[in-house]
């Protein structure tokens, strides 16, 4: 039974060095936050289970054994007619991404609270949802917050990114369904400063993270991009910078790496600084490649670099 479980939609993802009117060879992969972060947990050696639905499409083995190749449960994705949702990448100008979307009517976007397996949530140590879920349709709104309601009441902890993502929805919507889960939250993983500047109308992490406390959340970690993160937690406050590499490639799924290597830490009863250290070396050593998963470093890899720059830091204190 999984330690860390997510709930959230996956997409199929093809790739293409161009603009999408040039292209003509495209590459395919999988993505969406709520599974790279289980990608990211997975690879440090947390278990790890994935809440969502999938379409019979003919992409629907492709997801299930990619998502299980990477040693994520999929016992409990919902096996639906229906199609997934598709996005492509695409390059344009000088190396900038532009993100087109097939999503709506997704089969993920289906889920409904009675896909909800109440046994299976109350054994995790670990729930975490994401703001897209709740974005995508009324009822997967609906699931994110039954699921976090199961999960609080059989004091499994939840934890929830808001990943606001303006294409699918408004600041007040965002906010609104962030509000009705926070009285279920234990661990709060925004954005700063644009997300919680739109979403709260809040400018500094302390801000954000007392607005957040102050639903009941007892650890809150604001991301920051190269600035590191905020961590503000029973246990710990300060901040904890990025570990930053040479080649910056792609910093897309940087986030959700930092979110699954940060609540793997706390599985293992690290103390929130530290799991944030090791969510900083997760995140700082995916953003060297391409892609959300294609890109996440292995753990041997993780754990040297950790400590090298813990090593470090020792030196210059
Ligand atoms: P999100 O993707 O959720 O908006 P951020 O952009 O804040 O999140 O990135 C999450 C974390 O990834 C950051 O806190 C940082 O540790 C790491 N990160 C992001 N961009 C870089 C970068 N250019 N170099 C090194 N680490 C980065």
């Amino acid at each position: 039974m999984p330690d860390i479980l997510s709930l959230g939609e996956c997409m199929v993802e093809f790739f293409a060095e161009e603009p999408l009117a040039e292209a003509k060879n495209l590459q395919k992969a999988f993505a969406g936050d709520a599974l790279n972060l289980l990608a990211a947990a997975s690879r440090l050696g947390s278990t790890c289970g994935f809440l969502s639905r999938v379409g019979d499409d003919p992409f629907q083995n492709y997801l299930l054994n990619g998502w299980e190749s990477l040693g994520i449960d999929t016992s409990h994705v919902k096996r639906v007619q229906g199609r997934n949702g598709i996005y492509f990448i695409s390059i344009y100008g000088y190396g900038e991404r532009d993100f087109t979307y097939y999503r709506a009517g997704s089969a993920p976007s289906t889920m409904t609270p009675e896909d909800l397996d109440p046994d299976y949530i109350a054994q995790a140590r670990v729930l975490h949802i994401s703001g897209i879920a709740q974005a995508i349709s009324a009822s997967a709104r609906a699931t994110a917050l039954a699921a976090a309601r199961i999960a609080h009441e059989a004091h499994v902890c939840v934890s929830f990114d808001p990943n606001f993502r303006p294409a699918l929805w408004s600041a007040e919507e965002a906010r609104a369904a962030a509000e009705e889960l926070l009285p279920h939250v234990d661990i709060a993983l925004p954005s700063g400063p644009e997300e919680s500047q739109q979403l709260f109308g809040l400018t500094t992490p302390q801000e954000t993270a007392d607005y957040l406390h102050g639903f009941g959340a007892y650890a809150v970690v604001v991301k920051l991009g190269e600035a590191g993160v905020y961590v503000s937690a029973e246990g710990g406050t300060g901040t904890v910078p990025a570990f930053t590499v040479p080649h910056v490639v792609d910093t897309t799924g940087a986030g959700d790496a930092f979110d699954g290597a940060f609540l793997h830490g706390l599985v293992q009863n690290m103390p929130p600084l530290d799991a944030a250290r090791l969510g900083v070396v997760m995140a700082g050593l995916k953003v060297r490649g391409r892609g959300a998963i294609a890109s996440l470093p292995e753990k041997s890899e993780v754990e040297a670099a950790l400590a090298a720059w813990e090593r470090k830091s020792d030196m210059l204190a």
